[in-house]
């Protein structure tokens, strides 16, 4: 971008740039490349401007929340990558308007933060999150969680600015959570206020523990992934574990240079250092292709890939 085009985007505006920045290396895969603005916005107002004039001026916007669900190319992305690490949007406020069940969190909250702090409070809702690493933003988008649950059941309205920075507010009845995703429209998230039950703290904390316990004994959670790397297909209208029908097509140590169908669970891709992005690729597009021969069922991939080549071996 030249340096007009680049001063035409951010001049004036109240934000953090980094130029040429890693992005691979911040996410939980530590693999990838780069883009060539980093901006991190701080303020409501700044962000929604550069929005609108990269909206005017075609120049693409993607958000990293942390990085916990998200493969990026060897090659690195074009335009703008967004991240909301000021306190501006990481700040959480409990107690909303003198409400005891309700908390008001900023997109860029960490939710290990989140779940920890709310159980020390006393306060459940969201202990069903425990052990899933990122952003309050990035669990949104994906409608993280589990077989405890999902954020989605905790979610009272949801602030955000769409592409072109208008502000938009969505209530309960507008929004709809489904497995692993939410009817969000496209756009940046920028708070979230949930719904609490009080309780005993140490109740809640207990649960906390005991979810994060039972999430530790069957995944991978030090190694360097993205969490499930495929979706689980519904198949008649039950929704078949990713992991078991890949366990079951022997696919478990399958490798692909520094990228490994884990052995722990079979639904963990963990890659090494000296992995690529079109490693993961690469091994992604084998699993997809043998579990289909093995058991003809299609699994689609739950990690987000950013990717500009329309050659690549996209799962
Ligand atoms: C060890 C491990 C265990 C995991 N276990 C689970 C699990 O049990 N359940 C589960 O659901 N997931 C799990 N995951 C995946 C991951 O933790 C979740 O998907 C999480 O919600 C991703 O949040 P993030 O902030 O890291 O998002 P990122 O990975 O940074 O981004 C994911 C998507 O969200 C978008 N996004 C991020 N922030 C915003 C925002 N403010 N506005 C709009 N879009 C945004 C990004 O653009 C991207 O499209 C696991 C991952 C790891 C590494």
């Amino acid at each position: 971008m030249m340096d007009s085009a680049r001063s035409s985007l951010v001049g004036g505006l109240d934000l953090k740039i980094e130029f040429d920045a890693p992005i691979g290396a911040r996410t939980w895969f530590g693999i990838g490349g780069r883009t060539e603005m980093l901006i991190k916005p701080e303020t409501e107002d700044s962000l929604a401007t550069l929005l609108r004039r990269c909206h005017q001026s075609g120049t693409p916007v993607r958000v990293l929340g942390g990085g916990a669900n998200l493969l990026v190319d060897d090659a690195g992305v074009d335009g703008i990558v967004l991240q909301l690490d000021h306190e501006t949007f990481t700040r959480r406020r409990y107690n909303k308007d003198g409400e005891v069940d309700r908390m008001l969190a900023m997109a860029g909250a960490d939710l290990f933060k989140m779940v920890n702090e709310s159980a020390r409070q006393g306060l459940d809702g969201i202990s069903q999150l425990a052990g899933i690493p990122g952003t309050l933003g990035g669990a949104l988008r994906m409608n993280a969680g589990g077989s405890f649950g999902d954020i989605g059941q905790a979610v009272e309205s949801v602030s955000m600015l769409d592409m072109e920075g208008n502000r938009l507010e969505l209530e309960t009845e507008q929004l709809k959570f489904d497995y692993r995703k939410s009817n969000l429209p496209n756009g940046i998230i920028l708070s979230a206020i949930l719904h609490l039950q009080p309780d005993d703290p140490m109740a809640v904390r207990g649960r906390v523990r005991e979810i994060f316990a039972q999430k530790s004994a069957s995944q991978p959670m030090a190694d360097s992934s993205a969490g499930c790397a495929f979706r689980n297909p519904s198949v008649e209208g039950t929704r078949l574990p990713a992991g078991r029908l890949i366990d079951e097509a022997g696919l478990k140590g399958l490798s692909v240079g520094g990228a490994t169908v884990s052995d722990r669970h079979a639904n963990f891709i963990s890659t090494t250092p000296q992995a690529t992005a079109r490693d993961v690729m690469k091994l992604m597009k084998q699993v997809q292709q043998r579990v289909l021969e093995h058991c003809g069922t299609t699994i689609q991939p739950e990690v987000v890939i950013w990717c500009d080549d329309p050659g690549a071996p996209m799962p």
